[in-house]
């Protein structure tokens, strides 16, 4: 509840890294209240990244865990003067948000909440976001250094904490030190529902489409000017509308997504991204949409056409695939914990996505987080207290392990 009153939104708009100075507010609370726990060698770089060391409690040798989390908040709704409220054992009647009465969360739009009664809620007070995501992945991490710390007896390797700036505008990762850092393998602390373990995200290019036209004197046009807008336009028309789009699609389907759309008479462009679980599929995606601009252009005469394809992330699935101990552990962690693992496919990008491709294998475990991005969002105590439990069990797991 400290943490999510400190304004840590990121600004997608910015070129600087860490995109806001003022995620660094939390970072300090972050480092001071790590030192204060033992952990010397916490530290905050120029860039917005906190690394700290768990020391090893084995003499096996043991590969270094990192757990991570991200500090900023989105974009997409205020988290200037975030007013926590905790809820205590919640009866699963409507919560109305005290500052704007308007905003009410129910379980008619949070079912999950349904099986959330008897716990401890956080929500916001009506006017902003909350912050969960991803402070209650902070706040696990921090709460799992403490009780190590604490615990010496608990046997585990090596675990490496990582606090990120950015997630949310996509860059969390752009300037971590890998070699710093050391670890062989991660877990990203911004998962939602209990029990959820998340490897496998989509994979993600970015496509625009260029067509030039040709430009004349409108009076004396006939027959030699060519407009680019129009080609533009009849090939938007040409995407199909019952299909193969964010807003026809679900589960393991993939979508070709049009973002921005702007031109001129000489120039129109138009930016996609393209998703699917299966990499391979992407290229089947493009040269589709390519084949629809082409065919557009054939109807203007005179344009020419430019397809620029820009990879951005990959499906960590193809990386844990190949580590397979990183989410069986998982698992037996969930399992020593009391849940039953479900393992989840996340429709977008997540910082451990880039961190696998990086060398870090790195799925996402759950924190409670619900209703994310809004000023609905909220968060179970007890959501939180159990993914702590999770991360001492998985460290001991890949102690005996090892
Ligand atoms: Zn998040």
């Amino acid at each position: 509840m400290r943490y999510v009153q400190v304004d840590t939104q990121s600004d997608p708009a910015s070129p600087a890294q860490p995109s806001t100075e003022k995620q660094k507010d939390l970072s300090r609370i972050l480092v001071e209240e790590l030192k204060g726990m033992g952990i010397a060698d916490a530290e905050l770089d120029e860039y917005g990244y906190v690394y700290a060391t768990i020391p090893a409690t084995t003499d096996k040798q043991v590969p270094v865990l990192c757990y991570c989390a991200h500090v900023d908040t989105a974009p997409d709704c205020s988290g200037t003067g975030v007013k926590p409220i905790l809820h205590r054992n919640y009866t699963g009647a409507d919560i109305v948000l005290p500052d704007d009465p308007t905003v009410v969360i129910t379980t008619k739009d949070h079912p999950y909440l349904q099986q959330r009664i008897g716990d401890d809620i956080i929500t916001a007070s009506g006017t902003t976001l909350l912050g969960a995501d991803d402070k209650a992945g902070v706040a696990i991490i921090m709460d799992l250094a403490q009780y190590l710390i604490a615990n010496p007896q608990i046997k585990h390797g090596k675990i490496r904490i990582l606090f990120t700036p950015d997630e949310e505008i996509g860059r969390g990762v752009a300037k971590v030190d890998m070699q710093k850092l050391g670890a062989d393998f991660g877990y990203t602390l911004d998962g939602g529902e209990r029990a959820h373990l998340e490897g496998e995200t989509f994979s993600a290019d970015a496509v625009t489409v260029v067509f030039h036209g040709i430009s004349a004197h409108p009076g004396y046009a006939k027959g030699k000017l060519v407009n680019a807008m129009k080609a533009a336009s009849a090939f938007m028309n040409k995407l199909p509308r019952n299909e193969w789009s964010p807003e026809t699609t679900e589960k393991m389907q993939g979508f070709v997504h049009p973002m921005h759309m702007e031109g001129v008479l000489e120039k129109a462009s138009v930016q996609f991204i393209i998703r699917d679980f299966d990499t391979p599929q992407l290229a089947h995606h493009e040269e589709r949409l390519r084949k629809l601009a082409i065919e557009a252009a054939a109807e203007f005469p005179g344009i020419t056409t430019e397809f620029i394809i820009k990879e951005q992330y990959r499906n960590m699935k193809e990386i844990l695939d190949q580590n397979p101990q990183v989410m069986a552990h998982a698992e037996e962690a969930y399992r020593r914990a009391g849940m039953t693992p479900e393992r989840m496919s996340i429709r977008g990008g997540t910082d451990g996505s880039r961190l696998s491709f990086m060398g870090l294998p790195c799925p996402n475990i759950f924190t409670g987080e619900m209703g994310i991005h809004s000023k609905q969002e909220y968060v179970s105590v007890q959501d939180m207290e159990k993914a702590v439990e999770t991360l001492v069990y998985l460290a001991q797991v890949w102690e005996e392990k090892a």
